[in-house]
Formats: C-alpha cells, structure tokens, sequence
C-alpha cells in the first residue's frame, strides 16, 4: 500500500477519447427536498407541532452536476422533473450556475422527487422518499438524446433513477468510446455482471463497497480486497471514498490511498457528490488518476466545512487557492 502525497512516481492516465470536448453528461436525479424541524419524532398515529420548515435542492444527479460545473466544468444533464414549482426551482438553481439543462424532461404527470425529512433536535430523523418524476428518466428518453451523449468526454451517473436507465445509458456511452464514471449509490445488490467491464470509474463509499462486493468495508486493507472484488468483475479503477480518511484507489497498478486534507467539518451532506463531480472534471480535462483524486478530495474538504449540498459546492477560485 503507497500513500500518494504529491509527485507520484508513477502516473496512471486515463484515456479520454473526446477530450477536446471537455463536456460532462451528468445523468440522474433531481429532487427538492421538505425539511422539517420539531422537539421531537411523532410515534405512529400522533400529531405534533413543527417548530420550522425549509427546502433543500438536491437529488446525488442534480449537484453531482452543480458541483462539476462550478468546478470550472462544461457540464449537461439529463434527468426528469415535474412541471410544479420545485422543478421549476431546481432547473433554474442549475441553470443560473451554468449547466445545460433544456434537455432535462419536464413530466406533468409526475411531482419533482422531493424526499420528506423529519428532524428531531435530538438529531433522531424519520425520512421518506417520493422519486416521483426521477422514476420516469426511462432508456427511450436517455436514448433520444444521443447527441449529448456524442458531445461528452464524460458520463457521470449514479443509482437514484431506474437502473435499466442507468444501464442502457452506460451501454450507449461506452459503445461511443465515452470515459463512464459510475457512482454507485444509493448502494444495491443487483447491478448486472456486464455492466462492470463497462466502467471506467466506481466510486463506492464504504457501506456501498460492502453491499456491492458482499466483502468487508472497514480497515483499508479490508477495502482494498473487497475492492478487487470489482476489479476482477472488469471494472478498471475502483476508487473508494473513506470520509475523513480522504480515498483508496485501487486498479492494476496496485493500490494508493489518497489522504484526505485536514479540516473541522461541520456537515457532510454533499461530500460524496463534490468528490464525484470534480472527479469528472479533472478526469475529462486529462488529469491523471491520483491527481484528480487529490483534486476531488481537495474540493469535498472544502464542502464539509460549509452547510448543505448545493450550497456547500466549492468553486474553481476555492479550489484554485488551495491547490498546488
Ligand atoms: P455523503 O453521503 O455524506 O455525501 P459519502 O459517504 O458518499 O458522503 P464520504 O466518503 O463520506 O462520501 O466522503 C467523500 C469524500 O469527501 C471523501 O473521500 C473525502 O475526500 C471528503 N471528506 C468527507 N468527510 C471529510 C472530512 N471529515 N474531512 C475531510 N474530507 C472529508
């Protein structure tokens, strides 16, 4: 096991067939989510009273997206809402940062995923989750956008919208030659055996590592043999995120552990999908393997330290100051 730290003595490059596009297709969810704040959880058949309640935009698709772009990546989505006024909020939210959205479908006879949060301030939570539109992202719609799919260097999905989407999607962007980074969350059992030999990039966190490969997820060296679990599947690079121990690489040439930098967190809602998303960037701009790690970590270090998911996304000035 090697710790990267910031001239690798070897680099492992990935190819990047379309480079000169340099343009992200982000594929997944968009969701509004409903957070209420109350003394207490009601039991079951109770009525209590909520002392507040606030929406927070999000969905792992929609700042997987935002976060790639304001990472100083040309990024389009795909995904679907409803026409309500959450779809409406969520488009503009990743318009005005710049993502090319006109492709995103609008379905009236859907709601916008919203998920439902009830928090106690004992820091208890009840959730409840309503896809809604996120459920009608179908392989008919992903593959009347071929042309997105063209134009990218990169695709970049997660598991929040029907598998069989997420599957075809990877099946059309590997059949372009296309660089596909898969996030596998949330975490499930049943992803086809060929999907694997398709990808050019997993990112599992732990617990998703260990529903994935069925193997330990809890020392590195742990990780790094259920890891190769995937790797003898065909996936080519697995890189597995580790919270405050930053991210475990591993592929052919052995296995780096990429440290993560040192801050005081103060929420870690989002880290996964900053790491994702410039992730992409740096790998669809040509950097090699460890060093868009250490980019991608870089950026979720930054996000732990600010409040929520969107909000939290650093920019290309933050990552800039910090980078070296
Ligand atoms: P979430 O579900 O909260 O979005 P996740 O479980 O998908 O996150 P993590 O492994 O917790 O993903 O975090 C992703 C990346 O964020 C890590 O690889 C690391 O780079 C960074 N990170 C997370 N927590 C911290 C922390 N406390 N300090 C520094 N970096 C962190």
């Amino acid at each position: 096991m090697h710790e990267y730290h910031s001239s690798p003595a070897r680099e492992y490059k990935i190819e990047v067939k379309d480079r000169d596009m340099n343009q992200i297709l982000v594929i997944g969810s968009l969701n509004m989510d409903v957070v209420v704040r109350m003394e207490r959880l009601p039991a079951l058949g109770e009525t209590v009273l909520g002392e507040e309640y606030w929406n927070n935009p999000g969905g792992k698709g929609a700042n997987q997206a935002y976060a790639a772009r304001l990472a100083g990546g040309q990024v389009a989505m795909l995904g679907s809402v409803g026409t309500d006024k959450y779809g409406v909020r969520m488009l503009e939210l990743l318009e005005k940062a710049g993502v090319q959205v006109m492709d995103i479908q609008r379905d009236s006879g859907q709601s916008t995923g919203t998920a439902f949060v009830l928090t106690g301030t004992d820091g208890s939570n009840s959730i409840v989750v309503v896809p809604g539109a996120n459920s009608t992202c179908s392989s008919e719609y992903l593959a009347e956008n071929a042309e997105l799919f063209s134009k990218a260097a990169c695709v970049l999905l997660q598991l929040e919208i029907p598998l069989e989407s997420v599957c075809s999607a990877i099946r059309q962007a590997k059949t372009l030659g296309k660089l596909v980074i898969l996030n596998p969350a949330p975490a499930r059992q049943d992803i086809p055996e060929d999907l694997f030999p398709l990808l050019d990039v997993i990112t599992p966190n732990e617990t998703e590592l260990s529903v994935l490969t069925g193997g330990p997820a809890g020392t590195v060296e742990e990780i790094e043999q259920s890891a190769k679990l995937l790797l003898y599947k065909g996936v080519r690079n697995v890189v597995v995120t580790l919270g405050a121990r930053g991210s475990l690489i591993v592929n052919q040439n052995g296995a780096l552990l990429v440290p993560a930098r040192k801050v005081s967190a103060v929420d870690t809602t989002g880290a996964g999908d900053c790491f994702n998303g410039v992730l992409a960037v740096a790998l669809s701009a040509g950097m090699p393997l460890e060093k868009a790690v250490l980019r991608a970590n870089l950026a979720a270090s930054i996000s732990v330290t600010r409040r929520g998911a969107l909000t939290s996304m650093p920019t290309l000035e933050d990552l800039e100051s910090l980078w070296q």
